[in-house]
């Protein structure tokens, strides 16, 4: 943290440090309640330790009071003295511990309960929202985000009280023991301090921009890198050295200028800090040649002025850290507060049989408002028939699939399963009744068996080798040395397109829907695996509703119904039959088409 710190705030970064903002973090802060308990003993901890370290000024005075002889002070022995330090300091060694640990503990666990919550959230999200927020923004909001939490939470907030702690407690003590001195030395610090603020403050604009220009030239670099091909192609390696080069003596420029002032600013506070410990020293010595000030005092005076000074640094990084906080609370509050999906306890759970009704059903994507992607939609599907989508990519076929899946709410229009609206079911209870194997077959980076048993959690070894046998996946499961626990994906084997087919087959096997997607593969698989999968279809396809997302018109000969669908409409429906009978259709057109 301490690094980061120290880092100049970017500007969406900024943040005012005033009551509604504070509140933002307050918002996040509650997480912290089901630990208040630790998190009070931290706190104590953390008060008691900064308490015993401020008594060590006041007793290494007394020592040096005593070494030169003054008497009268509660000590009589430099040991006696050195025994109460050594006792000090291991009871605030005690206190150390338990602080920085209670806090580890709850920051610990409240972070991961803040990460898992927005996830929670994430995960529970409308599909809507999976289009306009990208990935690698919701993953930085669990992670950078509520990592700068974690930071403020563990860290900052201790530092924050025991900063104050220090300052006050600090003062108090000195003003009580040698106010004359305390009161020269206010008068002159805090005017040092404003300067330094505010030329701290230009300074670190100036180092901001330095990062942004450098951002910008390590652009350069990843995306010539990256397209590495394209520039040698276009041998324009000269052309990328001289745009890297500007760039570089723009950030050289930058930096000079910002050095300049940095210079300044060491030579001003080397100036003052050391002016105000001489002016201080020389008020000091004056104090002790007039008999009003002891050795001893002057020593933990200079001690405490230490302290002091060192927490007022602190101070200043500690608000920058909760500026960053705030930030990040904003933006995790906001996912938070997103309403989810659907309310997992509402709707009707009634059986679905698989009769499907679109009615008028128009639809366009929440982001792309004025493109009307479906228009006018009528057809039906009785429960345990069988159906095909036909037509150009982006006609609207998987944007059918997705209304049926309730992904999106319909423009307009009726979607009737078994009679009731589809809106009016209870959603996880109407998904588990909806099987889908899709075009491309996402695998998750785990065994065999887990990727089948994603069709059903729960399900026993058994049901996953009878779904893998009836999907005709044992004949590849099997020639694995490790079988069902093979691992595929990543770090695992690479399975054929063929094989993830039957992958996935065998999850819709186990989840054993009414109403079945299918979305054919594009890419071909070679014939004796096409033979293998279409068997392992058919078989799944019994007794289910089906509709099928068709790109070879082959395979679908034997459906109940053709719907051919053209930009957003229905524009020619019966079976396979009827329509090739219809000489000018666009059916037999592209029949025709594929048979070239
Ligand atoms: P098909 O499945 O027939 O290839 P789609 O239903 O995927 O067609 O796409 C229909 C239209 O909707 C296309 O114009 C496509 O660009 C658009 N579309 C698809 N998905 C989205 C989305 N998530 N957000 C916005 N527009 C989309």
């Amino acid at each position: 943290m301490a690094k980061r710190n120290k880092e100049a705030l970017k500007d969406e970064e900024k943040r005012k440090l005033n009551w509604v903002n504070l509140s933002k973090l307050l918002g996040i802060f509650k997480h912290i309640l089901p630990y208040k308990g630790k998190f009070v003993l931290g706190l104590i901890a953390l008060v008691l330790s900064s308490a015993t370290l401020l008594s060590f000024p006041y007793f290494s005075g007394q020592l040096l009071d005593v070494a030169s002889g003054k008497t009268g002070g509660y000590f009589s022995s430099i040991n006696q003295i050195a025994i109460v330090l050594a006792v000090i300091l291991f009871i605030q060694s005690i206190f150390s511990f338990i602080r920085v640990y209670t806090f580890a503990l709850v920051s610990e666990n409240t972070i991961a309960d803040l990460r898992k919550s927005v996830y929670q959230k994430m995960i529970a999200q409308p599909m809507g929202f999976f289009d306009t927020h990208r990935t690698g923004e919701l993953l930085s909001r669990i992670t950078a985000d509520v990592g700068t939490l974690q930071d403020t939470f563990s860290i900052t907030l201790a530092e924050l009280i025991r900063q104050v702690l220090t300052l006050t407690i600090g003062i108090g003590v000195i003003f009580y023991f040698t106010p004359k001195l305390t009161s020269f030395m206010l008068l002159t610090f805090p005017v040092l301090v404003l300067l330094a603020l505010v030329f701290g403050k230009y300074i670190r604009k100036l180092s901001g921009k330095t990062q942004d220009h450098l951002a910008e030239a390590n652009v350069m670099v990843e995306e010539s890198l990256q397209s590495i091909s394209v520039v040698k192609a276009f041998t324009n390696e000269n052309f990328e050295i001289a745009r890297y080069a500007k760039a570089l003596s723009n950030v050289v420029t930058i930096s000079i200028r910002g050095a300049r002032y940095r210079a300044l600013f060491i030579a001003f506070i080397i100036f003052a800090v050391i002016g105000g410990m001489v002016a201080v020293g020389w008020y000091g010595a004056l104090l002790i040649q007039q008999g009003k000030m002891t050795h001893g005092e002057l020593f933990s005076f200079i001690l405490y002025t230490a302290f002091i000074g060192g927490s007022i640094a602190g101070i200043g990084d500690i608000f920058t850290q909760l500026q960053r906080s705030i930030g990040a609370s904003e933006r995790i509050l906001e996912i938070l507060h997103y309403e989810d999906e659907a309310p997992a306890n509402e709707g009707i759970k009634a059986p679905i049989k698989g009769n499907i009704d679109f009615q008028n059903v128009s639809f366009v994507y929440p982001t792309r408002p004025d493109v009307q992607v479906l228009q006018n939609i009528n057809f039906h599907v009785k429960a345990g028939e069988k159906v095909a989508l036909v037509g150009k990519s982006g006609s609207g076929k998987s944007t059918i699939i997705n209304l049926l899946l309730r992904f999106y709410p319909l423009s307009s229009g009726e979607l009737k399963v078994d009679g009731e609206n589809n809106e009016d079911y209870n959603l996880p209870h109407y998904r588990k009744h909806i099987g889908i194997v899709p075009q491309e077959v996402i695998l998750f980076g785990g065994t065999i068996k887990e990727n089948i048993g994603y069709g059903r959690p729960h399900a026993t070894d058994e049901e996953i080798h009878e779904a893998a046998r009836q999907a005709n996946a044992m004949e590849f499961i099997e020639r694995f040395p490790e079988g069902f626990e093979t691992k595929v994906g990543d770090r695992g084997v690479k399975l054929s397109g063929g094989q993830r087919q039957r992958v996935a087959i065998a999850r819709a096997i186990l989840k054993n829907p009414a109403i079945l997607i299918l979305d054919e593969a594009t890419s071909s698989l070679d014939a004796h695996s096409e033979l293998l999968v279409q068997e392992a279809l058919e078989l799944l396809m019994k007794g289910r509703t089906t509709i099928i997302i068709a790109h070879r018109l082959s395979t679908i000969k034997m459906v109940d119904s053709i719907f051919v669908i053209q930009d957003g409409r229905i524009i020619e429906k019966g079976s396979h039959h009827d329509l090739v009978l219809r000489p000018q259709g666009i059916y037999n057109n592209l029949l025709k088409l594929q048979l070239q």
